[in-house]
């Protein structure tokens, strides 16, 4: 966390007291959220902090590379990234989500590419919400 703090502090993003716990809510969240839903489950767990704020942070997160965005039906939501490289799998219904190690191939890239990266997200729907849907 000093180490995540410091490189936060290079974006010109301090990291007061509420702001480390508006931090920590996030990273052990597990999910996809928008800065709106980030701001409300902080409200509840008592972590009062502006909604600007939540904005800022997400965006000094994402460019040291410790969130993600994923645009989902249009909308931007974002996640807690650990710096290994990975991938994720997200559940459309609860927005859960899930890293997966190991990557997939490089089969049916065009020739003669330079590839230097690549970003492999999948969506679908997690066991819980596949139960709750045929419970009935
Ligand atoms: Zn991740
Ligand atoms: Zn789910
Ligand atoms: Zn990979």
């Amino acid at each position: 966390m000093d180490e995540l703090a410091q490189r936060l502090r290079t974006e010109g993003f301090r990291l007061t007291k509420e702001r480390e716990a508006l931090l920590k809510l996030f990273h052990e969240l597990h999910r996809i959220v928008t800065p709106a839903e980030m701001h409300e489950i902080a409200e509840e767990q008592g972590v009062s902090i502006g909604l600007t704020t939540v904005y800022r942070l997400f965006e000094a997160l994402t460019k040291i590379g410790a969130a993600v965005p994923f645009l989902v039906e249009g909308t931007i939501y974002y996640a807690y990234c650990d710096p290994q490289h990975h991938h994720h799998v997200i559940c459309m219904s609860c927005h859960r989500l899930t890293e997966v190690k190991g990557c997939p191939t490089y089969d049916g890239l065009p020739a003669n590419w330079d590839v230097y990266g690549h970003r492999v997200d999948w969506f679908g729907m997690c066991p819980n919400c596949k139960d709750a849907s045929q419970a009935h």
